[in-house]
């Protein structure tokens, strides 16, 4: 099936592909048979010229079909024989079907979410795959190489570090607004072991690592002002929280009174471990426990830490006006 399956890579990305009939006959049952049967093939219209099955020199003749003729009978001119009569069956063609080719490469890969053509033909979103710790979107680009690549690039977008797989050739370096992808041969990490699609996924993570660290290295250059920017407003941000988060730590201590019971509390509360040093150590930075519980809003004892931090949010509000 491999031998096929590389057949159906390497006509993926052109314009129409078209298989007669006596092709499909010279490819071992089974491939036809599964190409067939999960629709990656599908038929289309009959050939409207062959090559003359009689002659060596192969004329191509425009298939005639004889009127009034039940069953219907068609026959090709040939300057050997004046005429030859063609087998329907002969004239059959198929396609691919890229859609079920995007559906198929998508199973394949055990793919989270459902497969969407974003340019009908072009590129679908297959889905995401965990990769480690991350999520990545998988998608699948074919004839990168078109005058309009670029445009049908831009529709990826850059975000989440998406994977692009492709049949044919390699996606051009220029399609690309910003970062190059991890792009993928699919007759790389994909094989057939006779009924269905297979996937290499050590392979596939191992390629795509390759290519990651080949972009990082690309990219290893000064942070223009713009990602400083963000950086800066990510520090800003993990400030706030941190601040917040020591409010927080100080109201449960002032309501109950003891480190060890805060953090329970706290624990309780957030579904997630606070320890008694986390308390401490925000006691600490707010000037130690003496400090602490004499505090200005030393009122919150009686409250919930909870309905502390919606307080909070009001007089902010507040003051601003
Ligand atoms: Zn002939």
């Amino acid at each position: 099936m491999n031998h096929t399956l590389s057949i159906l890579w390497a006509c993926f990305d052109t314009t129409d592909p078209l298989f007669s009939a006596s092709e499909l006959a010279s490819w071992p049952a089974a491939d036809r048979n599964w190409l067939l049967e999960s629709g990656v093939l599908k038929e289309t219209t009959a050939a409207a010229a062959i090559a003359c099955p009689s002659c060596q020199d192969g004329h191509v003749e425009e298939v005639l079909e004889l009127p009034d003729s039940n069953p219907r009978r068609f026959f090709i001119p040939c300057p050997e024989a004046v005429r030859i009569e063609v087998d329907l069956e002969h004239l059959r063609q198929w396609t691919v079907d890229l859609d079920t080719v995007a559906s198929r490469i998508a199973a394949a890969l055990s793919l989270t979410g459902s497969v969407k053509p974003v340019s009908p033909g072009r590129l679908w979103r297959l889905g995401t795959s965990r990769m480690g710790p991350t999520s990545r979107e998988m998608l699948l680009l074919r004839t990168p190489d078109a005058a309009d690549g670029a445009s049908i690039a831009a529709h990826i977008g850059q975000t989440g570090r998406p994977i692009v797989l492709f049949a044919g050739g390699e996606p051009p370096a220029s399609i690309w607004p910003g970062r190059t992808p991890a792009c993928i041969a699919l007759s790389r990490v994909l094989s057939h072991d006779g009924s269905t699609l297979q996937v290499n996924a050590l392979l596939l993570h191992e390629l795509v690592s390759r290519a990651d660290d080949l972009q990082s290295q690309m990219h290893a250059i000064p942070i223009d002002p713009r990602g400083k920017k963000l950086i800066v407003r990510r520090q800003l941000k993990a400030e706030l929280s941190s601040h917040l988060a020591d409010s927080n730590l100080l109201a449960a201590y002032r309501q109950h009174g003891s480190m060890r019971e805060a953090a329970r509390a706290l624990t309780t509360e957030r579904g997630t471990p606070i320890t008694k040093d986390m308390i401490q150590r925000a006691v600490a930075r707010a000037g130690g426990a003496k400090a602490v519980m004499n505090a200005e809003d030393s009122e919150s004892v009686v409250r919930t830490v909870a309905s502390q931090r919606r307080d909070r949010g009001a007089k902010v509000i507040k003051t601003r006006n």
